[in-house]
């Protein structure tokens, strides 16, 4: 009897595609928040993007994305 069901943490894919763009490429990463917050800021001024600052679970570092809809 198998008892041991492969349980597959669905959050977890969520966290590790936080860490890669669209295009399944490992997205650019900043040592510190605001490093990434300046980075947001340029991508701001140059393209208009409002871009959200985050800490990634996956490689411990910040990255930029567009603002989540947490609701
Ligand atoms: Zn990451």
């Amino acid at each position: 009897m198998k008892r041991r069901r492969p349980t597959r943490p669905t959050k977890a894919v969520g966290r590790v595609a936080s860490h890669f763009t669209r295009e399944g490429l490992p997205k650019n990463a900043y040592r510190t928040q605001s490093e990434a917050q300046s980075a947001a800021q340029l991508a701001w001024t140059l393209n208009g993007v409002d871009l959200d600052t985050y800490r990634c679970d996956y490689c411990n570092q910040w990255h930029m994305g567009k603002r989540w809809r947490d609701d």
